[in-house]
């Protein structure tokens, strides 16, 4: 018997995204958040934080950016307790065709080794369809609040799958994962 988890996106889910976050003082945590992942917390899921950071390959900030900025995010959830199990991330270009960038399943799948995770009993919460792809091809339920609203609808007539829920904010979604878990 595996572990449950939610998986959760960085940039545009937890914190709004102005691109290529590079500095921590640009990281602004959206309302809501910090409540949903502590409920979630309590209902005995893993929250592991799944992020594509191009910025890396592309040189607009270092791995060691990253992490003042992870620190930060850590800090704002919670000031208590490692809320958070576990973040990953891409470092990768595009170009590189790595399997970890999502929509790829590639940090999904080194949480479920690393966590134990069954995805089946897991979730994804993201903000775009890659996210909801990546949730897809490993078995995870999936739910889908978009940021930009008319980019997602384009993105969503494109894919051939669809997100078992879309919502507005972070915390509907998390009381939809509650009464659907
Ligand atoms: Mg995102
Ligand atoms: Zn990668």
């Amino acid at each position: 018997m595996g572990n449950r988890a939610i998986f959760i996106d960085r940039d545009g889910t937890i914190n709004i995204n102005f691109g290529y976050i590079s500095n921590p003082d640009d990281f602004k945590i959206y309302p809501g958040v910090k409540e949903g992942i502590k409920l979630l917390k309590e209902k005995g899921f893993k929250i592991v934080v799944i992020t594509n950071q191009s910025g890396i390959a592309r040189g607009y900030f270092s791995e060691e950016t990253l992490e003042k900025i992870h620190e930060k995010m850590k800090s704002e959830i919670s000031q208590e307790e490692d809320i958070i199990d576990a973040i990953y991330y891409c470092p990768h270009h595009p170009d590189e065709k790595c399997n970890c960038r999502k929509p790829n399943p590639g940090l999904i799948e080194k949480a479920r080794k690393n966590l134990d995770i069954d995805t089946k009993k897991s979730f994804i919460i993201g903000d775009r369809m890659l996210d909801v792809e990546a949730g897809f091809k490993t078995h995870c339920k999936t739910v889908l609040v978009p940021e930009n609203k008319e980019k997602v609808n384009i993105e969503m007539q494109e894919s051939e799958i669809e997100p078992d829920y879309v919502c507005d904010d972070f915390y509907m979604g998390v009381k939809w994962i509650i009464d659907n878990m």
